[in-house]
């Protein structure tokens, strides 16, 4: 795919449309993917077309006043890749403030008191369904998620049991994985279950660690997204950057870009929405999605 046009720079774009007029195409006709600006951690937003929402990770720190401005008012599914702070830390202040379906984790216990504290927070909440990150397949509307298979418990470090998500919208599809490090790509190159993806999240932050030549030849993404915000570990290293931007058309950054959302369609067209969107109101109606920030498209 090739870079097309600019869309809109630096001001507030208003999709407009009118009091009871139908929505713009990309509202309801897309699966949208939304890195949240957490800092250094992982928080993905996943919509599908018909609205039904999937979070995979929460950062250190509450997400929930990014998720209320993008009018998330249910989880459907909520996902813990692996009990690391960066990625959990944020899970039980969702879980007390919006509605949650099913929960995933990988199964795996830790012994800091953010893990302690989520893990009770769960017990106390039967009403939320259980589920065990195993190869299988979960149908979020018309968006599939494959969960791909784990290394086995007690094998290997927390980072290398990260859940991995192939999410798929006819030919649009993402790649998440936590903080994957070679092991856990390279368990999944040999097992064939690495495709071909439009967007990538970058595993581990971008550290030199989370990605091989194998496993990029074979998700030979078109935009590589890197969760990361200030840290110690001098993430992104800069030769995850180098095969990065060797490997794909574009490379993202949340300490650099902010938020960045990802607008995919059932063709594998896909527009990247840099900055928060925002819904506008003229005279008291909604004129739909506007966004402060970049907005491209890709043919
Ligand atoms: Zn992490």
């Amino acid at each position: 795919m090739r870079f097309s046009r600019v869309f809109c720079s630096g001001i507030l774009l208003v999709a407009f449309m009118g009091c009871g007029v139908t929505a713009p195409a990309q509202v309801g006709e897309s699966i949208r993917i939304t890195f949240l600006d957490v800092g250094q951690g992982d928080a993905v937003l996943i919509r599908s077309p018909e609205g039904q929402t999937a979070l995979v990770d929460a950062g250190w720190s509450s997400p929930v006043t990014s998720l209320r401005a993008l009018d998330v008012d249910e989880l459907d599914l909520l996902v813990a890749t692996h009990p690391h702070a960066d990625h959990i830390g944020g899970i039980a202040d969702v879980i007390n403030s919006i509605p949650v379906r099913f929960y995933m984790d990988n199964g795996q216990t830790h012994t800091t008191s953010t893990y302690q504290d989520l893990a009770s927070t769960l017990q106390q909440r039967t009403d939320i369904t259980y589920l065990i990150a195993e190869p299988r397949s979960i149908s979020l509307g018309s968006v599939e998620i494959e969960v791909l298979p784990l290394l086995p418990i007690a094998s290997t470090d927390f980072n290398n049991r990260s859940i991995g998500l192939v999410v798929r919208y006819g030919d649009f599809s993402a790649f998440l994985s936590g903080d994957s490090e070679v092991e856990e790509l390279s368990s999944w190159v040999r097992r064939g279950v690495v495709p071909d993806v439009t967007v990538l999240k970058a595993p581990h932050h971008g550290s030199y660690n989370g990605f091989t030549s194998e496993f990029l030849a074979d998700a030979e993404p078109e935009v590589v997204a890197i969760s990361v915000g200030s840290n110690t570990y001098g993430h992104p290293h800069a030769e995850a950057l180098e095969a990065y931007t060797y490997a794909a058309e574009t490379v993202l950054r949340t300490d650099l870009d902010g938020q960045i959302t990802i607008v995919g369609y059932e063709d594998g067209r896909y527009e990247v929405v840099l900055g928060e969107e925002v819904t506008a109101m003229v005279q008291g109606c909604s004129v739909g999605l506007g966004v402060v920030g970049m907005r491209y498209i890709y043919e």
